[in-house]
């Protein structure tokens, strides 16, 4: 493994389902590793007083989540959206072309911005 690579074990997360008697356990995948996946791209292992990046979930929490309301706030959406946007230029490099360049990264904020309700795309 490498800095900044992610482990989610699907036994632990399913075993945890159980535990916690979610039925759901896709969902609690999906939502591990996305919790996962905020502290790459938010380059922390801190968490939050609330949403996707809280440290422990809550019943409500998990409720929520089945409704698609358990997110990340909207300043952990931008601050991803810039760590994304600093990689992909970070990987273009100078040799491409600038114009090629913007509009590649117009086009990853707009496929994240699809995921984030917060988004407004031309920020
Ligand atoms: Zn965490």
């Amino acid at each position: 493994m490498e800095e900044g690579d992610v482990v989610v074990l699907s036994d632990e997360v399913q075993n945890f389902a159980q535990w916690i008697r979610f039925g759901d356990t896709a969902n609690l995948l999906g939502l591990a590793m996305a919790h996962e996946m905020g502290h790459v791209l938010l380059r922390t292992l801190g968490h939050s007083g609330e949403g996707i990046m809280q440290a422990r979930w809550r019943p409500k929490d998990l409720r929520d989540s089945e409704h698609g309301l358990l997110l990340f706030t909207p300043e952990q959406g931008q601050l991803m959206r810039n760590e994304v946007a600093r990689r992909v230029l970070g990987r273009l490099g100078a040799q491409a072309p600038q114009p090629s360049r913007k509009s590649i990264l117009q086009a990853v904020i707009v496929d994240l911005c699809a995921l984030d309700r917060s988004c407004k795309t031309g920020n």
